[in-house]
Parts: structure tokens; sequence; C-alpha cells
């Protein structure tokens, strides 16, 4: 339920009805802007009764949202949200590049990557230490000692570090060591680890599961929300149909699709979408038309001899060419690329 109090409603009466809110038993998400203040309900709403909210003066209209995710509803924060990394904002009118390997290999590997992604304009590294493999026997990472080495090339670059959370077991460590904790595809779903890094303030990177409809990334998203860290950015990335060219079928449409439903920044991974590395470039472009707040690309210095995914990523030549066209379509998109 949403109550929107009067324009230039005191300050005083705000207070009353917020109490009274409280008194209710319900947990509230305040959002103001210059002319509104709305207070969104969650909890047990059913003892709120509409009519006696309506009868306060200062009240506007009080609204029942109907769609099962409260907190993540742009009906309970009409302004976009921004995410703000290390001074780096994501959202808003901010374009984030999140550039890097798939997975962290080797420090040569993710610091000569991470000079490469920052000099072509990148904000943000991205590198796998823990990876979500199909199969038991490809590579599985570096582990903790892939953290160690992101963490080197941060130190290098002053680049903020994005990798990919698996396990509860080592959220201690990722919100010591990483800027943004990534929730992979794999893990869209996965119910407790959602609860738990709700429960840290590290921005996370929710990644569309592989055949998530939009409404159940948006409540994997308010299980996050819920637990208190409003830090969340979503990431469409490809979803699996009956085609087999591309690896995935990026689903363009779904970014104006949550940009209505939603206030939360939203980015597009046309890597792991397409699968095919020349695919990159026009599906990046594209992401920024459609309104995506940011891409993540997948770069390597030789693809050819990559542990994972070189067949979709990028050279750094290739990125930077990339940068170059998204840098000319930020000026007329309205972008900007810090
Ligand atoms: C990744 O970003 O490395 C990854 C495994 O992505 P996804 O979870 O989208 O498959
Ligand atoms: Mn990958």
């Amino acid at each position: 339920m949403i109550i929107v109090m009067k324009p230039k409603t005191p300050m005083e009466e705000i207070m009353k009805m917020k109490n009274r809110i409280l008194e209710w038993g319900c947990e509230i998400h305040e959002s103001q802007g210059i002319n509104y203040h709305i207070f969104g309900l969650v909890g047990n709403t059913n003892t709120v009764d509409p009519d006696r909210i309506l009868a306060v003066e200062s009240v506007e209209k009080v609204i029942h949202v109907q769609e099962p995710y409260k907190i993540a509803n742009r009906l309970f924060r009409p302004a976009d949200s921004v995410v703000t990394v290390g001074g780096r904002k994501i959202g808003g009118e901010d374009f984030a590049v999140i550039a890097g390997p798939c997975s962290v290999e080797s420090q040569d590997q993710i610091t000569s990557i991470a000079e490469d992604v920052k000099n072509a304009g990148a904000g943000f590294l991205r590198g796998g230490a823990f990876k979500p493999r199909s199969s038991p026997y490809s590579f599985q990472g570096m582990r903790e000692d892939g953290l160690e080495l992101l963490k080197i090339a941060r130190e290098k670059t002053g680049l903020p570090i994005v990798s990919e959370l698996m396990s509860t077991e080592h959220l201690e460590r990722f919100v010591e060591d990483v800027d943004i904790i990534q929730i992979g595809a794999r893990n869209m779903q996965n119910f407790e680890l959602l609860k738990e890094v709700g429960k840290v303030r590290t921005p996370i990177i929710l990644k569309r599961g592989l055949s998530a409809t939009i409404e159940e990334l948006l409540l994997a998203a308010e299980y996050i929300l819920a637990q208190g860290n409003e830090n969340v950015i979503l990431c469409e990335r490809g979803i699996r149909t009956f085609e087999t060219y591309t690896r995935n079928t990026l689903d363009l449409g779904a970014i104006p699709v949550i940009k209505k439903l939603s206030h939360l920044p939203v980015i597009v991974d046309p890597s792991h979408a397409g699968g095919l590395w020349w695919l990159v470039e026009p599906m990046a472009k594209a992401a920024m038309v459609v309104g995506a707040d940011g891409v993540m690309i997948e770069v390597h210095n030789d693809p050819a001899n990559a542990k994972c995914d070189g067949q979709q990523s990028l050279k750094p030549e290739k990125f930077s060419i990339l940068m170059d066209s998204l840098k000319e379509l930020a000026k007329i998109q309205g972008k900007i690329i810090a």
C-alpha cells in the first residue's frame, strides 16, 4: 500500500502519519521529491483501513500495489535509484561500463586487462574468482587467490572491482574485498543467498536467471531489498529460448519494461547473452539505446587461450573501439560515461 501526502504538507503532519503507520505495525519506505512525499507500506497491511487514511486531510491518495514486489516497485519510489560505488554512479544519467575477463587467471592477465579497459574508459573491473561452470571438470576459478589478484589490479588502476559470490560461506570475505558483489544467473533464485546479501550494504549486481521472468527477477531483488540492502543493480544477460545460434537470447525489451516497473538501475551483459564476440558491439549499443544504465563486457587479452568464455570475449583493441562508439552514442542519448 502507498500513501501519497498532499504537496507542501507540513513536517509535523508527515511525522504524525509516520507514527500512525508504525503503530499499525507496518514497515515504512519513505520517498521524497520536490513536490511529493510518499509512504510505502510493507508487511501486514491487512489491518490498515484505506478509508481511515483518506479521512486525514493531508493525504492525497492511497494506492493498493497490485504487484507482488513492493520495495522494488516504481510506485514506491518514482525517481530512478542511483547506486554509488567508490564515487562512481550506476543509474540516472550515468552509463556504467564494467569490463574484464570472465575469470581471473593470473596476476599478469588481470592487471594487464585492467589497465587496458581503464585506458579505454571503463569505470569498473570485472573478474570471476569463483566460477559457476556447467561441468565440474571445467576450470572452477582461482577462488580466494583470484580475489587477491583483483585487489592488486584495483590498486594499480583505481577501478572498483566486481566479482561473483556463489555461497554465503564467502560473504564476509567478499564484503571485505570487492566493491560490487555479483549474484549470477544460476543463483538468482537462491533465496538464502539473496537474504544474506540483503543484510550487508555492498552493492549487488543481480543477474536475471536463465529462464526467469521479469517478475521473478524483481521478486529476487525484493528479497535483497527487504533485508535492507537498497544497493541493487539488475542485469539482463539473455534468457533461454528455442534459438540455438546465440548462447542465449538478449531480451532487450526487458529494459524498458523493468524501467517502467521499477526504479532500480538495470544493466545489460551482451557477452553472456550472445555468446559471440562480434555480437557484443551491436548489442551493447542497442542496450544503451533502449535505456540501460550500463553494460558488463568480457574482455580478454588472449581469447583463444582463455580459461573461460574466450569465444565471447573482446580483445582490448576491439573493446577500445566499442568504447569510442558508446561515447559517441552517449552524446545523443544524453548519458554520461564517467
Ligand atoms: C559471469 O558473469 O561470469 C557469469 C557466469 O554470468 P551469468 O551468471 O550471467 O551466466
Ligand atoms: Mn563468462
